[in-house]
């Protein structure tokens, strides 16, 4: 297991800045092991060592988890040559433990994504096999009328001929533009704006308000993030 300088470990953790740290280190208020350590480049493995800061036991954690209000204009990778990343909107804190977007949002659409680097958590979320359901919010030029909701239950024929399986179609508004949620159980590639299109109408805006057990706060702009509290953690599991 990795090795890591103590000052960027308590760093990470939030115990401020590196030049804050090192204060903190030089000033013998950190132990490692029951010992007082003054020098800040020191490496540790977080993992299996004592840390304490001011008599308090540091728990260096392994995985992080985020939810963000995706913004449009953002691609859902980790890098990309020319489009800004959902990555690079985290402060520094949070990209040390390398998070990777869980599932993938297009560059235009909004809402729930979930940044994690726990492995396991993102295949309980994307296996295929799981049919975790996605709910998302639409505004939809055309109107979608009643018999529209049967059409989703039965699936839908994409362009690819592939037909999917039932969603679940909500009308919020039938009008030219169309409000509406849906509820999808796999993911294929621009899933929802295509079974719109298949019906002859398009997706003007989409977002993404719920995955698993888990809804956007409706508190996070687009743009913002924060860290899941642990129930929401154990609602993805
Ligand atoms: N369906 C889409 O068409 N786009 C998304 O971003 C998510 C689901």
């Amino acid at each position: 297991q990795e090795r890591l300088r103590l000052d960027k470990i308590l760093s990470n953790m939030g115990y401020g800045s590196r030049k804050d740290v090192k204060k903190l280190i030089k000033k013998g208020n950190v132990k490692v092991d029951g010992k007082v350590v003054k020098q800040n480049s020191l490496k540790v493995n977080p993992y299996n060592s004592k840390i304490e800061v001011n008599g308090y036991l540091v728990e260096y954690r392994k995985y992080v988890y985020i939810m963000m209000n995706k913004p449009n204009g953002v691609v859902s990778s980790t890098d990309d040559p020319i489009n800004r990343t959902v990555i690079s909107i985290l402060d520094d804190k949070y990209k040390i433990f390398e998070p990777f977007p869980v599932g993938r949002l297009d560059k235009d659409t909004e809402g729930l994504l979930i940044l994690s680097n726990d492995g396991k958590l993102a295949h309980n979320l994307l296996s295929p096999k799981k049919h975790v359901k996605k709910t998302y919010y639409a505004e939809v030029e055309g109107i979608v009328q009643d018999n529209d909701i049967e059409k989703f239950k039965k699936g839908i024929i994409l362009d690819d001929g592939y037909k999917t399986m039932p969603a679940e179609l909500e009308i919020l508004e039938s009008n030219e533009i169309s409000k509406v949620k849906l509820t999808i159980k796999e993911g294929k590639y621009h899933q929802v704006k295509r079974m719109f299109k298949a019906l002859g109408k398009k997706v003007i805006y989409l977002k993404r308000i719920s995955m698993g057990n888990l809804s956007l706060d409706n508190r996070l702009l687009p743009g913002e993030y924060r860290e899941l509290t642990e129930n929401e953690i154990n609602l993805l599991k």
